[in-house]
């Protein structure tokens, strides 16, 4: 079973994308994770990149497409892979269609996290981050044990340079402009289940589990 997860930046499809692999064995593929790795191992790729992600701009579909779609053809899972932060434009959306029908299997299921604009550059700004592991913390809402410290490597936890304010918004804009009419695309092709994204982390995981759950239950019946 393939699965999107779609959403605002901040509305929570790395926490949950988290929680839901760790439940179903999906594999986990983050497109943000995967530009942030590149950029930190200095590759031509990482350098191309930089200056769209810093500024908040989406990078080109041609280079997303490309470095995602052939992480997604040779992913190695039984359960599926679970997409966060792609597609975000239609062409991303259009050829990921076409890869995975090429490839003999489909998209099942668009898990679309809605959290209004208001919400989010709390969400963002507050975002901390393991700078091995990428593991995702909030200094409010999902606190380390000891302050600035990630739980599992007890390295000191990073800021991304595009969590702030004034990027967020930049991000915003990208969002609805350019992402928000896949919520048409998914929608139509009766792909699209809303989770209201927010209540706590918690009530958020529960709903969207027991979605692949049922999903996975129509799949086998
Ligand atoms: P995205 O991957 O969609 O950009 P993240 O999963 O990184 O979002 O979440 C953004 C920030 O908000 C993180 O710091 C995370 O801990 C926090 N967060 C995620 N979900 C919730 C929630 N339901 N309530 C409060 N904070 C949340
Ligand atoms: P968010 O927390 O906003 O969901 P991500 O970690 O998913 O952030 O993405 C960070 C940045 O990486 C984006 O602002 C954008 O520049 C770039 N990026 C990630 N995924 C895509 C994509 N599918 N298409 C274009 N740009 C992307």
């Amino acid at each position: 079973m393939n699965v999107v997860l779609f959403g605002p930046p901040g509305a929570g499809k790395g926490t949950q994308a988290e929680r839901l692999a760790a439940k179903f064995a999906f594999l986990h593929l983050s497109s943000g994770d995967v530009l942030r790795a590149e950029r930190k191992s200095g590759t031509e790729l990482g350098a191309r990149v930089a200056g769209y992600m810093d500024s908040g701009a989406l990078v080109p579909d041609e280079i997303i497409v490309e470095v995602i779609l052939a992480r997604v053809l040779k992913a190695d899972s039984k359960a599926g892979v679970l997409l966060d932060g792609f597609p975000r434009t239609l062409p991303q959306a259009r050829q990921l269609d076409e890869a995975l029908v090429g490839a003999g299997s489909r998209l099942d299921l668009v898990l679309s996290i809605v959290v209004p604009d208001e919400l989010i550059v709390e969400r963002i700004t507050g975002r901390r981050m393991c700078p091995s592991t990428g593991k995702i913390y909030h200094v409010k809402y999902l606190p380390p044990k000891q302050a600035g410290i990630c739980d599992e490597t007890g390295e000191e936890l990073i800021q991304r340079k595009d969590d702030t304010e004034e990027v967020v918004k930049q991000r915003l804009a990208a969002y609805h402009e350019q992402t928000e009419p896949l919520e048409v695309y998914y929608r139509q092709q009766g792909l699209l289940v809303e989770v209201d994204g927010t209540r706590d982390i918690g009530a958020v995981a529960q709903d969207m589990g027991a979605i692949v759950e049922r999903h996975l239950g129509r799949e086998n019946s």
